[in-house]
């Protein structure tokens, strides 16, 4: 898989090589799924939602560029696998996630991640960020939100970055966000689908 994502150049630094040669994405599948943890596709977690393809993983790790410093905010725990990931990458990961059992089928997988230590897994609406660890270098969103919620604009740090789908139910465009001396740039990297980020800030339906 590792060596596919890195031909067609969705894995492009070392850094993100070697998440992704640390963490076993079969660990983060359901059981009856684990014969297709390797290939490129969204696979079904239960409550209609998924973990993303390893290549839009891969993308959006890509172009959040986590420093191994950096304090990180995920919005949409789903299986747990990219927040491991994001911990092979930085400081800290804080990952929120809105429903109990998807919560706790993340908990229980990322018992088998190398770096456990440093995630907290938190349950609730992410659209409204988590103020108690404000502020995060990089903010990642990996469902998909009708404008960036401003609570994650100010829960950012001066220098962050934030990667989040924005668009409607089904389809999105992914927006890479940076803020500089209280200046916000975005910019569009694609189009995208992903499910709804459903809260204050989000969709309004589940
Ligand atoms: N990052 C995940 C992974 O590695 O498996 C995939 C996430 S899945 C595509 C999107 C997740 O976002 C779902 O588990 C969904 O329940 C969650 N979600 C949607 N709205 C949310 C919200 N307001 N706060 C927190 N999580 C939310």
């Amino acid at each position: 898989m590792v060596r596919e994502l890195i031909r067609w150049k969705y894995i492009k630094s070392e850094r993100v090589k070697k998440a992704f040669l640390e963490v076993d994405r079969a660990h983060f599948v359901p059981r009856e799924y684990r014969d297709q943890a390797y290939y490129d596709d969204p696979i079904p977690i239960g409550h209609s939602q998924t973990i993303s393809a390893p290549s839009m993983v891969a993308i959006m790790l890509e172009l959040l560029d986590v420093k191994e410093g950096s304090k990180v905010l995920e919005i949409g725990t789903g299986s747990g696998y990219n927040a491991c990931l994001l911990a092979s990458l930085a400081k800290k990961v804080y990952t929120v996630e809105r429903i109990p059992t998807i919560r706790d089928f993340a908990k229980k997988n990322l018992e088998k991640c190398p770096y456990r230590d440093k995630i907290i897994v938190l349950l609730g609406d992410g659209s409204r960020g988590y103020p108690p660890e404000v502020p995060y270098d990089r903010i990642i969103v990996t469902c998909g939100a009708p404008d960036i919620p401003p609570p994650l604009i100010e829960q950012l740090a001066n220098g962050g970055v934030m990667v989040i789908p924005i668009g409607g139910t089904f389809f999105q465009e992914l927006y890479v966000v940076e803020k500089r001396e209280k200046k916000i740039k975005k910019r569009v990297w694609g189009d995208v689908a992903f499910v709804p980020l459903v809260g204050k800030y989000g969709h309004r339906w589940a």
